[in-house]
């Protein structure tokens, strides 16, 4: 190349790895799909942005959630936060299961913002997850948060992957329970958190 050439570079974008558009247009083909109608032709980007949202819990630092709303109190009390709505995708199927939840723990020094819950919950419940790991996850969270005396969390949810396929159970719903610290040692307070849970519960 002579000097006095000027230098024109193509600069391809290149494709992102994370992007799933391309994979959703040929998974539409393999299902026997046309890509190109016109209902479908901006799916794969759509579905793309769908997942990234259903999975966004995985980027999201429960620290960063819960920092500025941890307060020292006096105060020995259950707090509870009920019907706590949840949308998940079971890892098995990706398919949708979604229910309630019910958190609760009896603080030793610290509480938490109420609003905070539902965010955690969030942040686990936009992952791929089973329930019983999602009841863990959202238990165990706030234990490592406010150290509390103890949680307890029961989850009830509904499964797409039963109720549309195989054994189309439509109005089973599924219950997991986390229980830790005084929760799982002492029945008053588990007894104390069910009465509470089951008082004015609308069900999944
Ligand atoms: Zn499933």
């Amino acid at each position: 190349m002579k000097s006095n050439e000027a230098l024109v570079q193509v600069i391809h974008e290149k494709p992102s790895e994370l992007d799933l558009a391309p994979l959703i247009g040929e998974m539409l083909v393999r299902l026997g799909e046309n890509p190109d109608r016109e209902g479908l032709a901006r799916t794969p980007q759509r579905v793309d942005r769908a997942l990234r949202f259903l999975t966004s819990g995985y980027h999201l630092d429960i620290r960063k959630i819960v920092n500025g709303a941890l307060f020292d109190v006096k105060y020995d009390e259950m707090v509870i936060v009920k019907d706590i709505e949840f949308f998940s995708l079971c890892e098995h199927h990706m398919l949708p299961f979604f229910g309630k939840m019910h958190v609760a723990y009896l603080p030793r020094t610290k509480v938490i913002g109420l609003s905070k819950i539902p965010r955690i919950v969030d942040a686990f419940a936009r992952r791929l997850q089973i329930q019983e790991r999602l009841t863990q996850d959202v238990a165990q969270s706030i234990q490592n948060s406010i150290d509390p005396v103890g949680v307890g969390v029961i989850c009830e949810a509904r499964h797409f992957c039963m109720m549309m396929r195989g054994v189309e159970k439509q109005h089973s719903s599924a219950i997991t329970s986390a229980m830790l610290g005084a929760f799982r040692e002492r029945k008053s307070t588990r007894d104390e958190f069910l009465a509470l849970v089951k008082h004015g519960s609308s069900g999944v």
